[in-house]
């Protein structure tokens, strides 16, 4: 059983970037720039934005972070995307979800333009997935495709069951599994709350990715021997052990698991690293306009 450690892929692919950056400025040329909205003061939001900003220091990037109070209209945010929509500095931007009662997440989504979009939220981004056109693929399954690839994972042939069909993780994983390109080639099965014997269908999976935000939900009975486990799910919990006084469950009971595994990610550690590393590679593709040429 093989752990995947996503901490050190990102960590690759971050120096791998940091490299780029490097000979772009050697050159004259730009530094990359990623800006991010964030509303209100949630404290997996802050979190998030905050290792996003470390991330850009990392590598070189410049960040803008622009931060809203959770009353905020949505005219008024409407008017910051538009702004960063026409800044020629920003190469790349995020919103970070979820948004305030008040505010139409798809209306937001949509204002982004397609060329800035670097979380791959917008309808055109999505589209050109499907479509296998270039395009910004949204970063936890971009991340999860990446991990597979360094890790020489298998999958043409193989049957993938993917658990979540949210917009921004299952969907798109079932669609770049099944797709016939050279990771992918899955026969995929797309799972959700209205699966009738989930356990009869994660079974069968040679590929189990995990996205349902249920902590611990994903038994050692419903998990084939030698299977791929992909734990996306982090669930803040209560915590004695920590400082902070939570911490990341995955959707996994990892130590029961594990053991049956040919591969699994953990929590933490496994996919969170590779969501961030690839929304800096959607913004590196971003400055050098190498997908909206
Ligand atoms: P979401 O929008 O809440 O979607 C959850 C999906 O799981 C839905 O499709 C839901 O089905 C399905 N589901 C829920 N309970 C289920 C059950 N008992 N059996 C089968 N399916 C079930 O969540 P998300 O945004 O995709 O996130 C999922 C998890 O991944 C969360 O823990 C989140 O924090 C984590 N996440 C991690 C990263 C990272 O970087 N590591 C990034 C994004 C998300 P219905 O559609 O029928 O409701």
């Amino acid at each position: 059983m093989t752990i995947i450690d996503g901490k050190k892929v990102a960590q690759d692919i971050l120096a791998e970037i940091a490299g780029e950056v490097e000979a772009i400025k050697a050159k004259g040329g730009k530094t990359p720039h990623l800006a991010a909205i964030l509303v209100g003061n949630d404290g997996g939001s802050e979190s998030y934005v905050a290792s996003k900003i470390k991330a850009c220091e990392k590598v070189g990037f410049k960040s803008t972070l622009l931060r809203f109070p959770d009353y905020v209209t949505e005219e008024k945010l409407l008017q910051a995307i538009a702004n960063l929509n026409n800044d020629k500095d920003v190469d790349g931007f995020i919103v970070q979800l979820p948004l305030p009662r008040q505010i139409n997440e798809h209306k937001v989504i949509e204002s982004v333009l397609p060329q800035k979009d670097v979380d791959g939220f917008h309808p055109i981004n999505v589209g050109r997935m499907v479509l296998n056109l270039p395009c910004y693929v949204s970063a936890t399954p971009y991340g999860i495709v990446q991990l597979l690839e360094r890790y020489h994972v298998p999958t043409s042939g193989k049957h993938c069951v993917v658990v979540g069909r949210s917009h921004i993780v299952g969907s798109p994983m079932s669609i770049l599994m099944a797709k016939n390109t050279l990771l992918g080639n899955c026969t995929v099965t797309l799972c959700h709350s209205k699966t009738e014997n989930l356990k009869s269908h994660t079974q069968k999976a040679d590929i189990l990715i995990c996205a349902l935000g249920s902590p611990e939900f994903v038994k050692a009975d419903m998990v084939k021997e030698g299977a791929v486990v992909i734990d996306v799910g982090t669930t803040r919990v209560a915590s004695t052990e920590t400082k902070s006084g939570f911490k990341l469950q995955g959707d996994v009971k990892f130590d029961e698991v594990a053991p049956k595994c040919s591969f699994i990610t953990p929590v933490p550690g496994g996919v969170g690293p590779m969501t961030i590393a690839s929304l800096l590679k959607n913004t590196l593709l971003a400055a050098k306009k190498e997908i909206y040429s």
